[in-house]
């Protein structure tokens, strides 16, 4: 969107060997500030093998009011299945998803409550894409967060599977399209912002960000 207020980055990280491409995108909502600082990172990471295509700042008038929505609405209801996109900046970030024709996508959010505890948030979870292998994925990462990153004594903290997205073509979620479309192993990680000062939401981020990608074949090196 060169030349507009909505104008955002897409940066490149390259491995040195040949591997699996990527795509990472924050700031889909401009007030979930663990994605995009997370995302934005990433831009600088080493990695060992194939291609790291980042949308860090994927709704920059989002963030720049600090706010869920930029003026065209949620960014994150614009992706509806096997129908054109009606905003220009959803069809500008699938533009970008869909060139870099990835075998993983990941969507970095924030959530403010607790999974169970409060029944208006999604809590810390991961929703995968029914394609690619994500359930299995997301199991993974899920069980590797808990274990090594959520205090025992933080139990309603701990991470769980969100709702696997695979035939509803009408929720509008980048990874639905993910799904429907490409057919690839796509990710939708909510951290919360509960209990939780942003350095934790970053080290977590970071670290759901790094575990999704080595079980695609892509290691962080720097
Ligand atoms: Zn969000």
């Amino acid at each position: 969107m060169a030349g507009t207020d909505r104008e955002t980055g897409v940066y490149e990280v390259d491995g040195s060997a040949e591997g699996p491409t990527a795509v990472l995108i924050g700031g889909m909502h401009g007030n979930e500030i663990n994605g995009y600082r997370v995302a934005a990172a990433a831009t600088d990471w080493g990695i060992d093998a194939g291609r790291l295509v980042v949308v860090p700042l994927a709704n920059i008038v989002a963030i720049e009011r600090n706010a869920r929505e930029g003026p065209g609405g949620d960014l994150n209801r614009q992706f509806p299945g096997g129908r054109d996109l009606e905003t220009d900046l959803a069809r500008a970030i699938w533009g970008v998803v869909e060139d870099a024709d990835p075998d993983v996508v990941i969507d970095l959010h924030r959530s403010r409550g607790l999974f169970e505890t409060h029944p208006r948030w999604v809590g810390q979870a991961i929703f995968p894409t029914r394609a690619g292998g994500a359930v299995e994925d997301a199991e993974h990462v899920i069980d590797a967060m808990n274990d090594r990153y959520v205090p025992s004594t933080m139990r309603f903290h701990r991470f769980a599977m969100g709702n696997v997205q695979d035939d509803d073509r009408d929720s509008g979620l980048l990874v639905q399209k993910v799904h429907l479309e490409l057919g690839v192993a796509g990710f939708l990680a909510e951290l919360t912002e509960f209990l939780l000062d942003l350095e934790t939401q970053l080290r977590w981020t970071t670290a759901i960000t790094e575990l999704l990608l080595e079980r695609h074949g892509i290691r962080r090196i720097a």
